[in-house]
């Protein structure tokens, strides 16, 4: 069967690099096995989750290359949680509970001036239906918890292997307010159920969530039910501090703002943190090919800003011109020049917008800069007639060397600067057949051309 997985956000905030890896390592998994991809909106939380979220996530994923087989938004779907929570309480495993927020506090600091673990004592559970009656009386309303099974609950993580936690070391969770709103835990286990999920593949922040929802999973659907799980580490800053979607510097949106290339966030997303290096890709399915849970190690993933700079130009350095050609036309770069263009300028290029420039000097007029007046004339003098190549530049320039003695930056810096006026840039063996010679002679004179 191919696997089934969910990449699923709350629609609260634009995505980061960090909510990318959970979606990537997702995405990477079924591309392999040509599995579905879902995308779930968490939305039950109908006061914070926003549309325009929802859609700015969609874009952001699309950006990176991921396109879901199919999008569900939970707030569409509380009937199917209405069902499941009938279900639960049929079976005795979903029950009221009255205490406020201040009265559990206090429990707490009860269990723990006297050396208890800080567990929820099930009080409710041995309300009787007078009890229950009396504090509806008072305007009470009830949250609900789900009442656990004391078991060890045990399953193999794709990353993390043999895992288990003890359930009767957690408190009964709360699955519905007392204004009947829904927690995230029982909507998340329900859709995993109801869209067949074979694989839940999350950041280790999750990990605590794991033996609640196995039981979840288990009281909804029978024993066995339960996906399997995978946890991978998250990434964090330099000094090892959580991303949050409000640090929007590293949103998704504000990485491709500054120019930076999806592939390299692809790679940059992924990679860090496990034992390959970070390093240039060319598609999402060579990525996917390489990937390895077992890759992901259980150590603080370090996200660096400035490598991921470095790697978005190290990615357009080693970009075929099939995979810029589109995106060149984009900036009216097409036609017969194009791709000895891209090949002539992408070793130079800090983020794709560079592109313009460097057209610029190529095909649009630039105002040349002439330092040296009388090499420049020698140099305008010599030069070779067309048609011109890239062996064009080494004979040009040799044939300089020997009549004007030359050599190293005092031949070249006072030509580059005549024919781009520009102090550095791509090498001119490739740039000098681009700009032609009507171009460079003119520039070579001193005319903007
Ligand atoms: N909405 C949850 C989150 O963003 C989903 C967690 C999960 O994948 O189960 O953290």
């Amino acid at each position: 069967m191919p696997p089934i997985v969910r990449f699923a956000p709350s629609p609260t905030g634009r995505i980061h690099i960090g909510n990318a890896r959970t979606a990537l390592i997702n995405f990477l998994f079924v591309t392999r096995d040509r599995g579905r991809f879902i995308l779930r909106f968490d939305d039950t939380d109908v006061a914070r989750s926003r549309k325009d979220y929802a859609e700015a996530i969609e874009a952001d994923l699309e950006w990176l290359g991921i396109v879901p087989d199919a999008v569900v938004h939970q707030s569409q779907r509380f009937g199917l949680y209405d069902a499941a929570a009938a279900k639960l309480r049929a079976a005795g495993r979903l029950y009221p509970a009255y205490e406020t927020a201040d009265e559990l506090e206090r429990r707490r600091k009860r269990q723990q001036a006297r050396g208890l673990p800080p567990i929820y004592d099930r009080a409710a559970l041995h309300l009787t239906a007078e009890d229950r009656a009396a504090l509806e009386a008072e305007g009470r309303r009830p949250h609900w918890r789900f009442r656990l099974d004391p078991a060890v609950m045990r399953w193999d993580d794709l990353v993390r292997g043999e895992s288990h936690i003890d359930a009767a070391s957690l408190s009964d969770p709360v699955l519905i307010r007392e204004d009947g709103t829904y927690l995230y835990t029982l909507p998340s286990v329900v859709d995993d159920l109801d869209l067949s999920i074979s694989h839940i593949i999350r950041g280790e922040d999750h990990v605590t969530n794991t033996a609640v929802q196995i039981q979840l999973f288990e009281a909804l659907a029978g024993s066995g039910a339960a996906p399997v799980f995978g946890h991978h580490n998250l990434l964090t800053t330099a000094s090892g501090e959580g991303l949050s979607k409000r640090s929007g510097a590293l949103s998704i949106g504000t990485l491709r703002e500054e120019g930076i290339e999806a592939l390299a966030v692809a790679a940059c997303a992924v990679l860090t943190g496990t034992s390959d290096a970070v390093h240039p890709i060319q598609s999402l399915e060579a990525l996917a090919a390489q990937f390895n849970f077992s890759h992901v190690s259980r150590n603080q993933a370090k996200f660096d800003p400035a490598e991921l700079k470095t790697l978005s130009a190290r990615t357009l350095h080693q970009m075929p011109f099939e995979a810029a050609q589109a995106r060149l036309a984009a900036f009216g770069i097409a036609g017969p020049k194009a791709e000895a263009f891209w090949h002539a300028t992408r070793a130079n290029l800090e983020t794709f917008h560079d592109v313009a420039g460097w057209w610029g000097v190529v095909a649009g007029e630039i105002a040349p800069l002439i330092e040296e007046a009388d090499f420049i004339a020698a140099a305008r003098r010599a030069l070779p007639a067309e048609p011109w190549d890239q062996a064009t530049w080494g004979q040009w320039t040799n044939l300089l060397k020997t009549e004007t003695g030359r050599k190293g930056r005092a031949l070249f810096h006072p030509l580059r600067l005549a024919l781009t006026g520009r102090e550095q840039g791509p090498e001119l063996a490739g740039l000098l057949p681009l700009i032609g010679r009507a171009k460079a002679e003119a520039r070579l004179s001193g005319r903007a051309a």
